[in-house]
């Protein structure tokens, strides 16, 4: 039990907290995080943490830039709101709009400002049922989705996300949206499958849900170019060229969900490009501005455009928006954040250190309890098993979590479980020294369990 009018008491009493079990908290209290420098953060006890999740796989630039800072109080004290709402604009949203349009694959020159990532993707559905009202089309709505994907949790992009659990009780999913198979070898490959047989079959299940639901009432099909939340799920060779291929012939636009992706974290800008696709729309959060504000977009071609402007003039307006659409502060932050990764060659500093990082969560396949390590740039897991030979789940439930939020914490780590999976993914920033401390410090987590 925690103390009477302590921090954690006041926390329990009245903070209802995201994916947290709320009777476990109010019984053992919240972890306070108090400050953070670089790739460390510090609880209320003193003790000090390596950030391996990068605060929720976000925090590119670490938890200590005084760029951010400086760019946020001058745009505070300059002009600290205003809106983009009938015509409104400001330098800061207009500068970032530019860099975005700049850094994104071609043809993709247009964005929508959102404060979250699951905004976006609402954003993201209106977007394209109103560009597919506006062009004759009413029927073409549903959406292909994945099993597994995290695509957020409101009504809309929760209906995306494909975890059962983010369903469960919220009645959702609330949209015409299938979840097709989710494209990770180790866990859904057939039994005698080979990888290539796998990517054909998950591209063959594409095509039979379009003929079988008709293309003329499939939108689009949106997908994280390796999953995150999910369980870093990285896809089989092949298949995103594949999904690309299959909705071009079929005139179904394809999403890119990059909230995590995003800004360098596969090592290159965007995941599409490392994943050999390009899309007609991405969603874009975190690491616009390292989540020194919240800010998040919607990026679109010129297509999805036309057709969205021709309506919006048509109507008198495109009715949409949010009051902190494109909020100065957070757009100045969010320019500031992606001129600081382009000066200090941040992308390639991911691409770099992936050899090492991809090479110490592998080298933990030494241990009995872990049956695939994966990953791409600074972005991976383990899965841990109960028996190598067949796979079988980790037996005793909450003991993955048990070693993310036991042993690593008191190794001095932050580490994500999703499942029997333990994410890691460092600040960008991260020298190669820290990134091996946290793959050394998770190896003496699991190696606890073992
Ligand atoms: N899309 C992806 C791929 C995500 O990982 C997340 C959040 O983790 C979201 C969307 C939702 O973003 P937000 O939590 O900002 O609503």
């Amino acid at each position: 039990m925690t103390l009477a009018n302590s921090l954690a008491a006041l926390d329990a009493a009245h903070q209802l907290h995201p994916f947290t079990d709320a009777r476990a908290l109010e019984e053992k209290g919240p972890i306070i995080i108090e400050k953070g420098d670089g790739v460390r953060v510090w609880d209320s006890t003193g003790k000090e943490y390596l950030e391996g999740m990068s605060g929720l796989w976000s925090v590119a630039l670490g938890f200590g830039e005084e760029r951010l800072v400086k760019a946020a109080h001058e745009q505070l004290q300059k002009l600290p709101y205003y809106h983009t709402f009938s015509a409104k604009s400001h330098e800061p949203s207009i500068r970032l709009a530019e860099k975005i349009a700049e850094m994104a694959p071609e043809g993709l020159n247009h964005v929508f400002f959102t404060n979250s990532g699951s905004e976006a993707n609402d954003t993201v559905v209106k977007l394209v049922w109103y560009m597919n009202n506006a062009l004759g089309r009413p029927q073409k709505k549903k959406f292909l989705a994945r099993k597994n994907a995290y695509h957020g949790i409101t009504m809309a992009s929760g209906s995306l996300t494909g975890i059962e659990a983010d369903h469960t009780d919220f009645d959702l999913p609330i949209l015409p949206v299938i979840h097709l198979t989710t494209p990770h070898f180790y866990r859904f490959g057939a039994e005698g499958e080979t990888e290539a047989q796998f990517t054909a079959r998950l591209l063959k299940e594409i095509e039979d849900t379009i003929a079988r639901e008709g293309a003329d009432t499939i939108a689009a099909f949106i997908g994280e170019p390796v999953m995150g939340a999910g369980g870093v799920l990285v896809p089989p060779a092949g298949y995103w060229p594949g999904v690309a291929e299959i909705c071009r012939k079929n005139d179904i636009l394809l999403i890119a969900d990059e909230v995590i992706n995003g800004f360098g974290r596969l090592g290159t800008t965007f995941g599409c490009q490392r994943m050999g696709f390009t899309p007609d729309i991405m969603s874009v959060s975190k690491q616009l501005t390292s989540s020194y504000m919240p800010l998040a977009a919607v990026v679109f071609s010129d297509a999805v455009y036309n057709a969205v402007a021709d309506n919006s003039h048509r109507l008198g307006g495109f009715a949409h928006g949010f009051t902190a659409s494109g909020h100065p502060v957070a757009t100045a932050v969010g320019l500031e954040n992606l001129k600081i990764i382009e000066e200090r060659g941040l992308v390639a500093h991911a691409a770099e250190l992936e050899p090492m990082f991809q090479k110490g969560l592998r080298d933990m396949l030494e241990f009995p309890i872990v049956g695939e390590a994966r990953g791409v740039g600074l972005i991976g897991a383990i899965d841990l098993v109960a028996d190598k030979a067949t796979k079988r789940k980790f037996s005793k439930p909450g003991q993955v979590g048990q070693i993310a939020n036991g042993f690593a914490h008191e190794e001095g780590l932050i580490l994500r479980a999703i499942g029997d999976t333990l994410a890691l993914c460092p600040p960008m920033i991260s020298t190669e020294a820290e990134v091996a401390e946290m793959l050394r410090r998770m190896r003496v987590a699991v190696e606890r369990t073992v």
